[in-house]
């Protein structure tokens, strides 16, 4: 019921329409139109206005043919990491890729793409279907900001499935929670060659803190990162500053908050350790600096826990056994527009569509599991009308 051949073509054309976060309004114009000919009712949110990009999130209406099943949620995103401009996709023995000099966006146009083809089958099959609400998001690789800003009140739809994950051989249920961390040293400027004695480099305090700290997999649920440093202004001035980026994730909120409390306290008792008394000629006693810390650690998102026994798990497990595949239960490391659905009251598990080395200029698109992708999305619709709620 999947026609392949036009779902490929329109991946492809997806694909080639830049769509970097804050500028996917080329790709939401063409999913509008081509929503609006299926039937559908189309408008934008606001969240494009909350975070300076060029368009909203496009929320999708689908009236259905059977009006007793309950409406069925669906989203992917429309934003691309970079390089992701130009973009060639080919297919070369089932396996989409970019012309090496960049990303590829099947992350997450496949998972568009998906959407897509699932509404044009069941229309074009005569399959039962309720109420079907879209969200075609912005901004998901910049924090999950359209998902965030969302206009939740928009939907009915108490469940769903997003389509933004690897491989369709997984069903994400779990995504973890996630802190963001800055922290800023401040020392004591000075010249590396004539009175060193008289700096307290930033630097040097900032690597004995991150030289201390746990990094990387910290646990089963919990990993943790720095991953930006600026500071510095030549080789001859001991720096003031630098200011350091990180990040701690966690499916455990305690074991999360530990991990960040470990990451502060790595800091402090750096800064702690640091001070120097400067003597010029008309004081004795000198004057004392002290090194300072500024920290500012902000949520970027709560994990999302979907119940293995709920509805979307169901109707999704229901639907792979019905066509003769096989999934298995995953717990991701990464965050999801599904963490914010979650918690906005909208239950929904994350689907693969076939796409491996994200972000990557290897980026490829298995069109075998892209087709099943869809294939499961429509049977789980289907289902929607028949298991009961
Ligand atoms: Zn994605």
């Amino acid at each position: 019921m999947i026609e392949k051949d036009r779902m490929t073509e329109h991946v492809m054309d997806l694909i080639r329409i830049n769509s970097l976060s804050k500028k996917e309004k080329d790709v939401a114009v063409k999913l509008q139109k081509e929503m609006e000919d299926l039937g559908a009712e189309c408008f934008y949110d606001d969240a494009g206005e909350k975070v300076n990009g060029n368009v909203g999130n496009l929320i999708v209406k689908l009236e259905g043919n059977k009006s007793d099943a309950p409406p069925f949620f669906l989203s992917a995103h429309m934003d691309t990491v970079g390089p992701g401009e130009g973009i060639k996709p080919r297919i070369e023995d089932g396996i989409m890729k970019s012309d090496g000099t960049t990303i590829l966006g099947s992350d997450d146009k496949s998972g568009v793409a998906v959407i897509v083809e699932t509404i044009r089958a069941l229309k074009d099959n005569g399959i039962p279907y309720g109420d079907i609400e879209i969200a075609f998001t912005i901004c998901e690789e910049i924090g999950l900001l359209g998902a965030k800003h969302i206009d939740i009140s928009k939907f009915k739809a108490k469940h769903g499935i997003v389509l933004d994950s690897s491989t369709p051989d997984r069903l994400v249920l779990r995504c973890p929670s996630a802190d963001k961390m800055e922290f800023t040293v401040h020392g004591l400027e000075a010249h590396a060659g004539l009175c060193p004695e008289n700096g307290m480099s930033a630097i040097k305090i900032a690597s004995e803190a991150i030289s201390k700290m746990k990094l990387g997999r910290i646990d089963d649920i919990t990993t943790a990162n720095i991953g930006v440093i600026n500071g510095g202004r030549a080789t001859n001035i001991i720096p003031k500053h630098v200011r350091i980026v990180g990040e701690a994730r966690s499916h455990n909120e305690e074991s999360l908050k530990a991990q960040v409390d470990h990451m502060r306290n790595c800091f402090h008792d750096a800064v702690s350790n640091y001070e120097v008394t400067i003597h010029d000629d008309l004081s004795i006693e000198g004057t004392t600096y002290i090194a300072k810390l500024d920290e500012h650690i902000e949520r970027s998102y709560d994990r999302m826990d979907v119940d293995v026994k709920s509805l979307p798990v169901t109707l999704v497990d229901t639907a792979v056994k019905n066509l003769g595949y096989t999934i298995k239960h995953h717990t991701s490391g990464g965050g999801c527009d599904a963490n914010y659905f979650n918690r906005m009251g909208i239950e929904c598990v994350n689907l693969g569509t076939g796409m491996y080395e994200l972000h990557t200029v290897n980026e490829y698109l298995i069109m075998e599991e892209f087709f099943r992708s869809a294939d499961i999305v429509l049977e789980s619709i289907r289902l929607n009308t028949i298991i009961p709620s």
